[in-house]
């Protein structure tokens, strides 16, 4: 039987683009039974849709800059206000900006939830080295890495065969404007949980397999 504390974690994953952060959300959010709260996946599908808040963040997102906090922070409270969350979550991407971090804190302690950040650290030329291999499939999104992962029909999707194209915030121009903004925008966020009462835990993500890692994420997580 799992313990009753197991399900009430706030799991803050940091990580920059590239970091294979998402990679670890997923892994994290099987083992731990949580819910996964991607602001990135959240917001590209509303691009994808379509609809007014895509067609309010398609231009700042494809320039890699970072969308205004009072519409992701809405988006988080909607995600934290249904009852999935009521027993923990995953944030993915989010909190970026100081102002993000402090509502974040006010919504989890409203809701009991303890909160665990982790840091997924990276070296930069390895990122832009991964990032400038990837190509996703423009009809269904799937995703594959020239070098790591590439489709066995090379240049087209295996699922339906659509040409692959480089997402247009993979350029590598696009990349190091992401990680700049990473740098200049997150370290104050993670000097703020550092500093802070949450437990905080820096994990070297160039280290060894995926599934490593995230054993080693889900070990801290649970057990500190
Ligand atoms: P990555 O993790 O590789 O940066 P994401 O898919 O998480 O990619 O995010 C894509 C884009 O969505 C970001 O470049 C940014 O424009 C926007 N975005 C995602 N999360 C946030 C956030 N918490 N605050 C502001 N903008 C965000």
């Amino acid at each position: 039987m799992p313990a009753p504390s197991e399900a009430h974690f706030a799991v803050i994953l940091f990580g920059p683009p590239g970091s294979g952060k998402g990679t670890q959300a997923k892994m994290l959010q099987e083992s731990l039974g949580i819910p996964h709260i991607s602001t990135g996946d959240m917001l590209w599908e509303h691009v994808e849709a379509m609809d007014s808040l895509g067609e309010e963040v398609r231009a700042v997102m494809r320039e890699g800059k970072l969308v205004p906090d009072e519409v992701v922070n809405r988006l988080v409270e909607e995600q934290l206000s249904g009852p999935d969350a009521a027993t923990g979550v995953l944030l993915d991407g989010y909190p970026r900006t100081i102002q993000q971090a402090e509502k974040l804190v006010r919504m989890l302690e409203l809701r009991g939830l303890e909160q665990v950040v982790i840091h997924l650290k990276v070296d930069y030329n390895k990122v832009i080295d991964r990032l400038s291999g990837r190509r996703q499939c423009p009809r269904c999104g799937t995703l594959y890495n020239l070098e790591s992962n590439p489709s066995r029909v090379a240049g087209v999707c295996e699922r339906d065969g659509a040409p692959l194209v480089v997402r247009e915030d993979d350029r590598e121009a696009v990349v190091r404007r992401r990680l700049q903004a990473y740098d200049e925008q997150t370290s104050p966020v993670l000097q703020y949980f550092a500093r802070g009462p949450q437990r905080f835990y820096e994990v070297d993500g160039n280290e060894g397999p995926p599934e490593a890692i995230g054993a080693k994420i889900c070990r801290l997580v649970r057990d500190g």
